[in-house]
C-alpha cells in the first residue's frame, strides 16, 4: 500500500472536491467551494470560521444530511454519492451520532427512553444494561426516569451525547453543541466528547465559534468563503483566537484593498 492509500484508509470521513452551491444560476452562493479534507479515525476536530463561511454546510455534507453539488464524500468506508434517501437514513442511524445546540430531546420521554430512541428507530432492542452503561458514562446514572424538563441545560446535553453514543457510531457530529451552555458546563461536555474519541475510538467533528471550546480538539480547521484556509494542531485558545482575528482581518483587508483599487 502506498502512503496516499494508507492515509486515505485512516480517514473515517473524506471529502474530495466537494462544492455546494445554493440559489439559482443568476445569483449562486458557493457555500462550499472545492473542499478536499480528511478526518482520521480517533481524532477530535473543531471547525471554525466567520458566520456564513460554510461550517454547517460542511458538517451536513459530511454527515449525509445535505448533498454536495459536486465532489464525493466517503464515510466509514461508504461512498455517499449515489445513495438514495432511505440508504442515507440507514447510514445516519447506524454510523453517525449528532449533537446539536438545541438538545432536541423528546420532552414526553424519560431520559432512558430518549437515549434508547435511535436503537428503537432502527428496529433494534437495546442490549441489556447498555442504556444504563452509557448514562453512567455521562454521569447521569441516577436520572434515568426523569424527563428532560427536570434537568439543567448541561444535563440535557449529556443526555443528547448519551443518545449519540448508544449506537456506537463511527463519527459524532456536533453543530455548536456547547453554544447554549455556560463556560463550566461547556467544558464538561467537551471533555466528555474528547473521552469518547480517545477511549472509544470514535471520531468527533464539531462546529464551534468558541476558541476555548476549539482548544479541546486535536485539530482546528478554519473555513473562510467556503474554503479550508488553514488548520492548527494542539493549539491553545489564545493561538486559535489570534488565528480567527486574522481570518477576519484578512477578509477586511481584501475588502479594503478592493475598495482602495476603485
Ligand atoms: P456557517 O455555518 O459558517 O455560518 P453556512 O454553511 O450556514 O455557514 O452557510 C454558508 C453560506 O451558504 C452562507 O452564505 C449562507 O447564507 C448560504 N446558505 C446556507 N444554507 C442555505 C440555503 N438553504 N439556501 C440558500 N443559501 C444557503
Amino acid at each position: 500500500m502506498n502512503t496516499a492509500t494508507a492515509n486515505a484508509t485512516a480517514d473515517v470521513v473524506r471529502l474530495t472536491g466537494v462544492s455546494r452551491t445554493y440559489g439559482g444560476e443568476r445569483n449562486p452562493v458557493n457555500a462550499l467551494d472545492d473542499v478536499s479534507i480528511g478526518f482520521r479515525t480517533g481524532t477530535f476536530t473543531a471547525v471554525m470560521g466567520p458566520s456564513g463561511s460554510g461550517k454547517t454546510t460542511l458538517l451536513q455534507c459530511a454527515a449525509g444530511l445535505d448533498r454536495p453539488t459536486a465532489g464525493s464524500v466517503l464515510l466509514d468506508g461508504q461512498e455517499l454519492t449515489g445513495l438514495d434517501e432511505k440508504q442515507l437514513t440507514m447510514l445516519r442511524r447506524e454510523r453517525i451520532g449528532f449533537v446539536f445546540q438545541a438538545f432536541n430531546l423528546l420532552p414526553a420521554l424519560t431520559v432512558a427512553d430518549n437515549v434508547a430512541l435511535p436503537l428503537r428507530l432502527a428496529g433494534r432492542k437495546p442490549e441489556p444494561g447498555s442504556v444504563d452503561q452509557v448514562l453512567e458514562r455521562v454521569g447521569l446514572g441516577s436520572r434515568k426516569t426523569h424527563r428532560p424538563g427536570e434537568l439543567s441545560g448541561g444535563q440535557q446535553q449529556r443526555v443528547a451525547i448519551a443518545r449519540a453514543l448508544i449506537t456506537k457510531p463511527a463519527v459524532i457530529f456536533g453543530d455548536e453543541p456547547t453554544g447554549a451552555l455556560d463556560t463550566r458546563t461547556a467544558l464538561e461536555i467537551l471533555r466528555l466528547l474528547r473521552e469518547s474519541v480517545h477511549q472509544g475510538g470514535q471520531t468527533a467533528i464539531v462546529v464551534t465559534h468558541d476558541p476555548v471550546a476549539a482548544s479541546h480538539a486535536d485539530r482546528v480547521v478554519f473555513l473562510a468563503d467556503g474554503k479550508v484556509v488553514d488548520e492548527l494542531y494542539g493549539a491553545s485558545a489564545d493561538a486559535i483566537a489570534e488565528r480567527m482575528t486574522h481570518l477576519g482581518a484578512w477578509g477586511d483587508q481584501t475588502v479594503a484593498s478592493r475598495e482602495g483599487a476603485r
